[in-house]
């Protein structure tokens, strides 16, 4: 099996061959045909309070083609294709028979530490937590789920209701997405603030009505935008100094959600938050429920979500991308096929491709 390695801190990925996974009962193998690179993945390989262990097979945006069973899998069948909930976990606490895998005691993210993820050829996943795509659906759009999914949760924690203002911090994939479903779930004024306006067009295409450059007189413009202070802020960039500027843009008694990864410490003013009676709701990762509704969304024919991919790149070409992301660049997601088929993600004339290969 072809894989790319993390192998530390200042050293790129590394292409090798990696012993097969085999399936443990209630485990499935999938041939991974799409994988999502993710701003964590980046994030989590630079340094910081916390990382990935070298040795890693990164990847935890993923969808493919399940290729074995393990035992007690009825489920899914060889030859599905499927999107993967990223998680393994025991498969029988409460938790994970509700469908909420993240909250098991024992649950691993694929590709975040020492189950490899789609960053390989192959990758083992919870049967359970395997959706099949329909014909309508591309193994891209089963990779965008995984973004798609972990907005969809921190956007259903802020409370939105009709005429809600809402400001997104950040217009990377996840504040994109966020946007996205702002828009879908009662947001009437929605601004994205960001570094620079580089994806003002993308903010907008998937449902902004603003676009602001992220910085210390943005709130006047932010209110002047949304006409008003925002009843709901997302944070979305992972950066120091943002739960600050949340809380500095929110309206009296608002919602502030935070889905931006940080690994670093931050600080901000609590009197600040005092004085706004703000609440501030972290949000992890996502249930089978977000998954679920972010499929039957895609597969309604909603599927603005893919513009937010600005590449295609095979598994070789990974090591040279994955550091070329790390500085100012004008990608937004970025998707690997680690398989190197020829025609079935729906894009056949973008890849630059080798020869096809037979899972
Ligand atoms: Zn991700
Ligand atoms: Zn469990």
């Amino acid at each position: 099996v072809q894989a790319a390695i993390f192998d530390g801190i200042g050293h790129p990925l590394r292409i090798t061959t990696v012993s097969d996974p085999s399936p443990r009962p209630g485990e499935v193998i999938v041939a991974t045909r799409c994988c999502g690179i993710c701003g964590s993945d980046l994030h989590m390989t630079s340094g910081g309070e916390i990382g990935f262990p070298a040795g890693c097979i990164m990847g935890h945006e993923l969808a493919g083609d399940v290729v074995a069973l393990g035992s007690d899998v009825d489920n899914v069948s060889i030859g599905d294709r499927v999107a993967v909930l990223p998680v393994l976990s025991c498969g029988s606490c409460v938790p994970c028979r509700l469908g909420r895998p993240a909250q098991c005691a024992t649950f691993q993210v694929l590709g975040c530490g020492v189950i490899p993820g789609g960053y390989a050829e192959y990758a083992r996943a919870m049967a359970s937590l395997c959706l099949r795509l329909p014909d309508n659906l591309t193994y891209e759009d089963g990779a965008l789920m995984e973004p798609l999914s972990v907005a969809l949760r921190g956007v259903g924690f802020a409370q939105m209701r009709p005429g809600s203002r809402v400001l997104v911090l950040g217009a990377g994939p996840i504040g994109l997405s966020a946007i996205f479903w702002a828009r879908r779930m009662g947001g009437s004024r929605i601004a994205a603030a960001a570094p620079s306006n580089r994806r003002a067009v993308l903010s907008q295409a998937l449902g902004a009505d603003s676009f602001v450059v992220l910085g210390p007189d943005m709130k006047s413009e932010v209110m002047d935008r949304l006409g008003g202070a925002p009843d709901v802020v997302i944070e979305c960039t992972g950066q120091p100094g943002m739960i600050a500027t949340a809380i500095d843009n929110v309206v009296f008694g608002g919602i502030i959600v935070i889905l931006g990864f940080c690994p670093r410490q931050d600080s901000f003013l609590p009197a600040a938050g005092v004085v706004k009676e703000a609440t501030i709701r972290f949000s992890m990762i996502y249930d089978i429920r977000d998954y679920r509704h972010t499929l039957a969304t895609l597969a309604s024919g909603v599927l603005e979500p893919r513009i937010m991919i600005t590449d295609h790149i095979d598994l070789p070409q990974l090591p040279e991308m994955f550091e070329a992301l790390r500085h100012r660049n004008n990608q937004c997601k970025v998707m690997i096929d680690p398989s190197a088929p020829s025609n079935s993600l729906g894009h056949p004339s973008a890849w630059p491709k080798s020869s096809p290969r037979i899972p």
